[in-house]
């Protein structure tokens, strides 16, 4: 399949990429050689750096480049094209001329996809002979490190051209989220806007200041920054033309907030010119300073409602799915969970009255969605009363930070957070905690593996930004003995527990899998205890059973350098067992936890128990159990069983008893 990327800037290039990763054949188009070239160096420094992080091979990465042409005339590089994604600038008449020209000489069957954050897709569509072929495909920057693809349907855009593009963009690797109407805004920005738009609001009129709303939503409602940090980030101009763009679609949408066109008239656009709302020395990218206290005092329901009503408004009017607008925030502004759960963690009364205030004092665009009103007169308040926009009846049963799956005989326990690479928060620890006990309970359950959502990471560590209630130092105790509790459970189960790592496995992952009994991890993993480089150490035994592990002079230099080291020095160290290609991993877990899963269980107990044992106990105690355990095996049915099943050649079945 050959696809067609117009616009060789900050997104095109990276799209060109992420289409020749998945295979495609490429030709990158811009107005310039130059651009191009530029362009084409990107690719290469970007292709370079994910060799590095071993996320693809050499041989791969020069496949990819190679299968990049490049052309400064469009019209000839789209005959053969089956797919032309357009990436130039946010201008209407720019991308019409550029889908006309596309749709007089691209093949009839070619899907034509633009990446406008904020152009209505149909009006683009309306400028070709095909507007049934025409989708938004809306990447996030930068496009080959973000999951998330939004495909967004035009009024015309037929069935057929979203399911295409739906699967191209999976093969692509990405996660997509399919916006059903060609809303201004789609489903992230209309999302994000109406929050920046309504917290810059509140600081217009002194109700909190910027860094009191940053660091409410950083340290209270853990986002991954503050909404004006954001601002900056993105660039003061771009929010300004973007709100305007949505504004103009949405007459009934408040004007965007006057301090953005301020900011925008002085030419302070952010971090790339020094000064936003927050001030920069320069550099490429530098973090205000938010202290967490300053947002103490901040309603953070009232700051988020607006966004939550958008959301609820998308879902009513059948935009997108709750699932899909769950996903969006999570992968397209790295929210650590939904803009739902969110709300019914908060409770949806408290949502109501939130946006009815903000209607009073800014006008009824934030009066709340009927949806919400909906559902607070039904009783249905989140959480609480085990509904809201997300059902809660299975609480019990049900965890967010982790998934469970019981296939007796083996149960899998994959940590969920892969958005933040699988790091652990107190309300993993708590889960885990619980379902470890589950597991340990459950008479069905002989094997157990532990694994990382997604292929970046079994887990990066803790979250730091996840400890808002650690204030005091009996806090960071009580912390770390839930942590170390966690470790403590696996290694006394008696039942083999197994890590499959795939990614990084870096402090408290490390340690996590340190008490784990089997290490099985794929050729790109890490590991390392980097705690010191933040003047910590590790907290959850990893000074303990690291050592015990790999010898003493292998823990103090992982611990006292804080490098990283490969799956293959993990290997040779002792700390995996296996290092297996990642195509090959659930395979290698299945087989291993199969054959445990058939050992005879008792046995299985005494030998994680007395091989622990070792780690501390004198020899001769160790001696002394030993034999205590086996003399107990030599009258169990299993080894009945096992000697029959010896000399009768056929396969044992034990049953623990
Ligand atoms: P950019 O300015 O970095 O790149 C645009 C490129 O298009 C430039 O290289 C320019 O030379 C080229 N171009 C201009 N006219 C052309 C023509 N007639 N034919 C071929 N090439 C032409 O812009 P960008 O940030 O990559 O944004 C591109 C699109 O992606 C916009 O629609 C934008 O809204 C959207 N988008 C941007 C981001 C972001 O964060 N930058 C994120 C998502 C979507």
């Amino acid at each position: 399949m050959k696809v067609v990327v117009v616009g060789a800037g900050v997104m095109g290039h990276g799209i060109a990429e992420v289409a020749s990763l998945a295979g495609y054949e490429v030709t990158m188009v811009d107005v310039s050689d130059d651009f191009l070239a530029k362009g084409l160096e990107k690719i290469r420094w970007s292709l370079e750096k994910f060799v590095e992080k071993k996320r693809v091979t050499k041989e791969q990465a020069d496949a990819a480049l190679r299968r990049i042409k490049t052309s400064t005339n469009l019209a000839d590089a789209v005959k053969d094209a089956d797919l032309v994604i357009e990436a130039v600038p946010e201008n209407i008449s720019i991308k019409r001329e550029i889908f006309a020209t596309v749709s007089r000489n691209a093949p009839q069957h070619a899907l034509l996809a633009t990446n406008t954050s904020t152009l209505p897709i149909s009006e683009i569509a309306a400028a070709t002979d095909r507007p049934d072929k025409v989708v938004g495909m809306h990447f996030f920057n930068p496009p080959p490190m973000m999951p998330l693809l939004e495909i967004i349907a035009g009024i015309k855009t037929s069935r057929e051209t979203i399911q295409q593009a739906v699967e191209i963009g999976k093969k692509m690797g990405k996660t997509v989220v399919l916006c059903r109407k060609d809303v201004p805004g789609f489903i992230v920005n209309r999302i994000l806007m109406p929050l920046m738009n309504y917290a810059c609001t509140l600081v217009k009129d002194g109700i909190y200041s910027v860094v009191e709303i940053d660091s409410a939503l950083k340290y209270r409602a853990g986002l991954p920054m503050g909404i004006f940090e954001l601002a900056d980030y993105t660039g003061i101009d771009v929010i300004h033309f973007a709100s305007k763009s949505i504004q103009e679609r949405e007459p009934q949408a408040p004007e965007p907030c006057p301090l953005f066109k301020e900011l925008f008239e002085r030419g302070h656009y952010g971090m790339k010119s020094g000064k936003g709302f927050y001030q920069y020395a320069g550099g490429s990218y530098e973090r205000p300073s938010i202290p967490r206290e300053a947002g103490e005092k901040v309603d953070v329901v009232s700051v988020l409602a607006p966004a939550i009503n958008s959301a609820a408004w998308i879902v009513r009017n059948d935009v997108a799915s709750v699932e899909d607008v769950e996903t969006a925030v999570k992968l397209g502004l790295g929210w650590p969970k939904g803009v739902f759960e969110m709300a019914d963690e908060f409770g949806l009364d408290a949502v109501h009255q939130s946006l009815q205030k903000a209607a009073e004092r800014y006008g009824t665009f934030y009066s709340p969605d009927p949806m919400i009103t909906e559902l607070v007169k039904s009783g249905k308040l989140g959480q609480k009363t085990g509904q809201g926009f997300h059902s809660y009846v299975k609480a019990e049963q049900s965890y967010s930070e982790i998934i469970f799956e019981r296939r007796p005989p083996i149960a899998r326990i994959v940590l969920n957070r892969p958005h933040r690479l699988n790091t652990i928060t107190p309300k993993m620890i708590q889960e885990l905690t619980d379902v470890l006990m589950k597991v340990w309970n459950d008479g069905e359950i002989r094997v157990v593996v532990i694994r990382g959502a997604g292929e970046r990471a079994f887990s990066a560590g803790a979250d730091v930004t996840a400890f808002t209630e650690v204030k005091t130092k009996a806090d960071a105790e009580r912390f770390l003995r839930d942590f170390q509790e966690v470790m403590n459970i696996i290694e006394a189960m008696p039942k083999p527990v197994i890590a499959g790592i795939d990614g990084f496995a870096l402090g408290g992952g490390c340690e996590l899998i340190q008490s784990c009994d089997i290490r099985i991890a794929t050729d790109r993993s890490e590991f390392g205890q980097p705690e010191i480089n933040l003047g910590l150490i590790p907290g959850a035994g990893g000074t303990q059973r690291l050592p015990r592990l790999v010898g003493i002079a292998k823990a103090l230099e992982l611990e006292l350098l804080g490098t990283r080291i490969t799956a293959e020095e993990a290997f040779r160290i002792g700390l995996v067992n296996k290092v297996v290609k990642p195509e090959k991993l659930e395979e290698e877990l299945a087989a291993i936890a199969e054959k445990l899963a058939a050992q005879p269980p008792l046995a299985v107990r005494a030998v994680k128990q007395l091989i622990l044992m070792a780690r501390e106990a004198p020899m001769s105690k160790g001696l002394a159990a030993e034999r205590m355990f086996f003399a107990d095996l030599i009258f169990t049915k299993d080894f009945m069983e096992g000697i029959s099943a010896f000399f009768a050649k056929r396969k044992p079945e034990f049953k623990g008893e």
